[in-house]
């Protein structure tokens, strides 16, 4: 029998393919084969096809080439080789990020049929042909005029799943795809678009081959509506469309939006949060050509999309679009890339832009596109003020007159959000006489208090225990809790306004599947007025009458050792205020902070991010900071700090002759993590080459020589430093 060789792409962290042999003809590159591989069985993708054997002795025939994969093509195997050469991560690790789960695993996927109807093409030929005896069959044949799922075919008889299968080969029956659950009435009138807006939507339209836009505009400003217009031009040259989002969890408003302005289009999402069955058929449906707006989150870069002719990167400055596990790619970063690939505009979105891209915008790689004002008529900004809150005593937290202003919201019937980012009742116990505080034994933080539940917990680790009824060191039975917390703040609220008792929404209180989105009715019903809450609520909620927004520990993120922290923070606190004021009301936001001339909130009450990302990317400039330089971060962790920080230095040595700069290694800002102690290794150019192949060489050496006792991450540019 003639054989063919295969080179095949493995999910095992080593930076290299394997070979295997196949009965010729039985997989091509792209496609899906299940091998062996010591004593395991894996699932990984084909490279390369060759007709002459590697000169290598133990080759192994592959198990099984189960075909039940479209081949990738090759623009996504080329998005994933370039992934995998500038995150410095194995191919075949990235080729894993990029099938759904059910297309990983080591077995053929029987799940196609689970979404796939059937069809009788012509009942009457069929019935004409059958036996009139044959009762049960004529029964069948009856039921296939219209589109049937194989269950309800399974309940005809016992042998009706193998008529089926006899049937389709002799094509009286035919698989058609679900019709499409719309249930959508079509959108009246669409909304007249103004000037800015259509300036937009016309220069994504005009452009032919790559170009990369950023969509410049505050919460409201109109974006959406952008993304809808070029969307619908896409769709009418029959293209299909691919939309990321931060967490499509969060956004389900955009997801109705999408459904009712397309109700004849097949939409389908993808992200981590579909189970397996139906992200694989979703998958399938846009690998297809059959869905033809692809929402997704960062995993869904990678989704092959025969007919794609745009892309959209909604809040492309939002962090999860950085995956931190595994390979860690930008998603945003990967569109582009393939944008310019595949030869088609990407269109980037965003109230507050990242630095990188405002970086790439100023320097005419994107072409920016301004939303200067509210897209709603009568629709103003909300109104900022900074409470200063050195020297006036706090409530609870609270300062007094953002009491007053929620008294007062309140009281005319208005909706107002308290945004604490911070969890639980207090972030630590603390001991009065002696001086204890409440440390994780195994991480450099504090345990957490939770009262609800009565116990401390540190929220790096998982740590958790009883809270102690005296102090641990001097036995001192009156412990206090230090600080705010979200629970706290709901007590302290409810006690306070209790015609309207507060709504707390967070990571505790949300984890539950759809806990969340009976919360957000609530809130919709106006049944809840107050609210208290984290970033949970920051993002993509449309709340119609919220008047006014307090913002409670905003300071955190002033004085951080990561360079991107002031960004981070503009982004937020805009974000937030965003929420406030959207329909027509005006909106107020309050924020405490103790450091009310601190330039930052100076330029957050001008509400000019322009402005700030003008000073933020000078300061990059004159700091040589990433986008300025270009960074590579390689992390390691060990038992002791020694072991971390000799390890780096080795690695250090290695670089020595290479075009880079590599910094002495130092302990992580969270120098212990889960009993973990962890150091850093910056190595950094002034461009992105140097750093590449700096990472490439360290990957390189640490698969040929896997160090005992360190774990270690290769992080080619770090989001957080
Ligand atoms: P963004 O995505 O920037 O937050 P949206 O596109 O969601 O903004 O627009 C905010 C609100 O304004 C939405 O309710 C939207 O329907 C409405 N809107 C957008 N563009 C227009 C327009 N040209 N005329 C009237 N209403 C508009
Ligand atoms: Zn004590
Ligand atoms: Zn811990």
């Amino acid at each position: 029998m003639p054989h063919a060789y295969l080179s095949v792409a493995l999910d095992v962290p080593l930076p290299r393919s394997f070979d295997y042999r196949a009965p010729a003809g039985a997989a091509a590159v792209g496609e899906r084969v299940i091998v062996p591989f010591g004593r395991q069985t894996l699932s990984g993708v084909v490279l390369a096809v060759s007709e002459t054997a590697p000169d290598f002795a133990g080759l192994k025939d592959i198990a099984a080439a189960p075909g039940d994969l479209p081949a990738l093509p090759a623009d996504v195997l080329a998005l994933c080789r370039f992934c995998a050469d500038f995150y410095a991560a194995p191919l075949g690790m990235v080729l894993a990020a990029a099938l759904p789960a059910a297309l990983r695993q080591p077995k053929p996927w029987g799940g196609d049929g689970g979404m796939l109807q059937w069809q009788a093409t012509d009942a009457d030929a069929l019935l004409a042909r059958l036996s009139p005896r044959a009762k049960k069959q004529r029964q069948l044949a009856e039921l296939l005029r219209t589109p049937q799922t194989r269950e309800a075919v399974r309940e005809i008889a016992g042998d009706a799943l193998r008529w089926l299968a006899d049937w389709h080969a002799a094509g009286e029956v035919i698989a058609v795809a679900p019709a499409r659950p719309t249930g959508m009435p079509r959108q009246a009138s669409l909304p007249q678009l103004n000037p800015a807006q259509a300036a937009a939507v016309d220069a994504v339209n005009a452009a032919e081959g790559y170009a990369a836009f950023l969509l410049y505009g505050v919460t409201g400003s109109g974006k959406t509506e952008v993304y809808l217009r070029a969307i619908a031009e896409r769709l009418g040259r029959g293209e299909q469309v691919l939309v990321l989002v931060p967490e499509i969890n969060l956004t389900p408003q955009l997801e109705a939006r999408f459904r009712q302005r397309f109700p004849d289009e097949a939409i389908v999402s993808l992200h981590s949060g579909l189970a397996d069955g139906e992200r694989t058929r979703n998958w399938l449906q846009a690998v297809r050509g059959e869905a033809r707006i692809v929402l997704g989150t960062r995993l869904a870069v990678f989704t092959p999309l025969p007919a794609l002719g745009l892309i959209v990167v909604d809040e492309e400055h939002d962090g999860s679009y950085r995956q931190q596990e595994g390979v860690r790619y930008s998603a945003r970063d990967l569109a582009v890339w393939r944008a310019r690939d595949r030869k088609l505009p990407v269109l980037l979105g965003s109230a507050t832009p990242s630095i990188e891209t405002w970086k790439n915008a100023s320097e005419g790689r994107y072409r920016r596109l301004d939303l200067p004002l509210r897209a709603v008529g009568g629709a103003v900004a909300p109104t900022i003020e900074v409470l200063p809150t050195g020297r006036i005593a706090l409530q609870d937290g609270i300062h007094p007159l953002a009491l007053e202003r929620l008294r007062a919201t309140l009281a005319r019937g208005g909706q107002a959000l308290v945004f604490i980012n911070r969890r639980g009742y207090s972030p630590v116990l603390a001991c009065n006489e002696c001086g204890w505080v409440s440390g994780c034994k195994r991480c450099d933080a504090k345990l957490v208090l939770h009262l609800g539940d009565r116990r401390l917990r540190c929220h790096h680790c998982g740590f958790e225990c009883a809270i102690p009824a005296e102090c641990p060191d001097c036995g001192n039975i009156d412990l206090k809790p230090l600080g705010q917390g979200t629970q706290r703040v709901e007590d302290a609220l409810a006690v306070r306004f209790p015609d309207t008792p507060p709504l707390r929404i967070d990571r505790d209180n949300t984890r539950r599947k759809g806990s969340l989105e009976a919360m957000l009715a609530q809130v919709h019903d106006g049944e809840v007025r107050l609210l208290v809450g984290t970033q949970m609520l920051a993002k993509g909620h449309d709340f119609a009458n919220l008047q006014l927004v307090v913002v409670l520990n905003a300071d955190a993120g002033l004085f951080s050792v990561d360079f991107r922290a002031e960004e981070r923070l503009f982004a937020q606190l805009l974000q937030v205020a965003g929420r406030a004021g959207r329909a027509g009301q005006p909106g107020q936001v309050l924020i405490q902070t103790r450091y009310p001339e601190h330039p930052f909130y100076a330029a957050l009450l001008a509400g000019d991010y322009a402005a700030f990302a003008d000073e933020q990317l000078a300061a990059r400039r004159e700091l040589l900071l990433p986008p300025c330089a270009a960074w590579l971060m390689v992390r390691a962790e060990a038992k002791r700090i020694e072991t971390s920080l000799a390890f780096l230095n080795a690695l250090r040595g290695a670089l020595v002759g290479m075009e880079v700069q590599a910094m002495t290694p130092i302990a992580a800002s969270m120098s212990r993590k889960a009993g973990w102690e962890r150091a850093q290794l910056l190595v950094t150019a002034a461009t992105r080459g140097p750093v590449v192949a700096a990472a490439a060489h360290l990957a390189a050496l640490l698969a040929a020589k896997p160090p005992k006792g360190v774990r270690w991450v290769i992080d080619v540019d770090p989001q957080d430093v």
